[in-house]
């Protein structure tokens, strides 16, 4: 019997009559009962806004948040809560590193250096700035497996390298990228290092300062939390050193029509009434992963990615997209003489729960030369009866389109 699934109360229910089966996780995970409670709990009893007012209902709702800002600063390994950026979610963080931080450095001909495995929140941001700058976007490339040339990567650093942008894990290979390694030559050349770790939190414990990058960004949605939340972590001085991007109420310590004085980070990073539910919301989910045995999670996702990843070779007609060693239960995959959305779409009728497209990740699909993939991707809570039902729905699917 798996531990977690009674923690998560929409798997439960019934899809085209038939019980869910939610291999989806990679796009947003589903919520413990836990985070549901501690969202209706604020909104039931605590409900204000923050860092205003101070009536009692505000002091608590703002105490909630700022105990959010600890819980994930802890969670994650920063050296305090300050270096807690809360946005609205990875790209979010991104975008502020980018305008905030890359934009008042960044000179014609230099270079922002990415690799060729990234979300597209990973690379419209900078091509954002390039075009504004005249600085060039360069790619480190990825081998057939799946996994990120890092020689490469580290001898395209160059001079005009302004900024080094890697994803931590594949949101389509589910490759895990050797951050450290990556790190400790960025950091040997005096380049930045920006980390998008969307999809590495979901599945294993990150201590940035142990990485030795210099931005984390992540999102709450996929890491069992409510949408709209997001993180920034950076070191205080880097925090301090940039400049606000987003203007308006709670970033300033003083207006006047002659001159604002920015507040300090982290508010000077968060203009406008937060997503406060939501993060008293991610740090339930957090004090959920918290209590729970993480090596038993681990062992039990890389048990279904085994089953999955055997099944489907012996499925025949399929081509798996993404080979690495070293990666977390997300299996992006193509089946012979049909499209990836047709499969979604009849899998869907059997009560499975998959993506099919292109994963925001154009670049990558060129790469591998498909149009679309389909793409399961696991959670904690799925078992490998699901997983053996998701295969006997391909194996159906293949002979209603055979
Ligand atoms: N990076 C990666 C690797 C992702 O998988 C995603 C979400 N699909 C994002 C960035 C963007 O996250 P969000 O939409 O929550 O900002």
């Amino acid at each position: 019997m798996n531990p977690w699934r009674g923690d998560f109360p929409i798997l439960k229910r019934t899809v085209n009559g038939k019980p869910l089966i939610y291999f989806d996780n990679a796009n947003t995970a589903q919520k413990p009962q836990a985070v549901i409670d501690a969202v209706d709990h604020f909104y039931c009893q605590h409900n204000a806004n923050v860092a205003r007012a101070v009536h009692l209902l505000s002091e608590e709702a703002t105490a909630m948040y700022e105990r959010a800002r600890e819980r994930i600063a802890a969670w994650i390994g920063a050296a305090a809560p300050r270096e807690i950026v809360m946005t609205s979610g990875t790209t979010m963080a991104i975008n502020l590193v980018a305008q905030s931080y890359l934009r008042p450095r960044l000179r014609e001909n230099d270079e922002v250096l990415i690799t060729a495995m990234e979300h597209h929140a990973n690379i419209v941001p900078w091509q954002l700035l390039c075009a504004a700058t005249g600085a060039r976007l360069v790619v480190a490339p990825i081998f057939d497996d799946g996994t990120l040339d890092v020689q490469a990567l580290v001898s395209l650093i160059s001079p005009h390298t302004k900024l080094v942008g890697v994803t931590h894990v594949s949101n389509v290979l589910g490759t895990i990228n050797p951050i450290a390694e990556i790190a400790s030559a960025t950091k040997a050349r005096g380049v930045p290092l920006l980390v998008d770790g969307s999809q590495a939190l979901p599945h294993f414990k990150v201590d940035v300062r142990a990485l030795g990058c210099d931005f984390y960004c992540f999102t709450g949605h996929k890491l069992f939390a409510p949408t709209g939340t997001g993180v920034l972590w950076a070191r205080y001085e880097t925090l301090d050193a940039m400049s606000p991007w987003i203007g308006g109420g709670e970033m300033i310590d003083a207006v006047s029509f002659e001159r604002t004085i920015y507040a300090p980070p982290p508010r000077r990073f968060e203009a406008g009434t937060p997503n406060i539910a939501g993060f008293i919301g991610l740090a339930a989910a957090i004090d959920y992963l918290a209590a729970q045995d993480c090596y038993a999670l681990h062992t039990h996702e890389q048990a279904l990615l085994q089953r999955l990843l055997e099944g489907l070779k012996g499925l025949g007609g399929v081509r798996l997209i993404g080979s690495a060693k070293d990666r977390v239960p997300v299996v992006s995959f193509t089946l012979e003489d049909a499209h990836a959305t047709d499969v979604a779409m009849l899998l869907d009728l059997e009560g499975v729960a998959v993506r099919s497209g292109q994963h925001c990740a154009h670049p990558l699909m060129q790469r591998f030369g498909v149009n679309a993939t389909l793409r399961a991707s696991m959670a904690f809570y799925n078992t490998i009866d699901e997983v053996d039902q998701l295969l006997a729905a391909l194996a159906l699917v293949r002979a209603k389109l055979a």
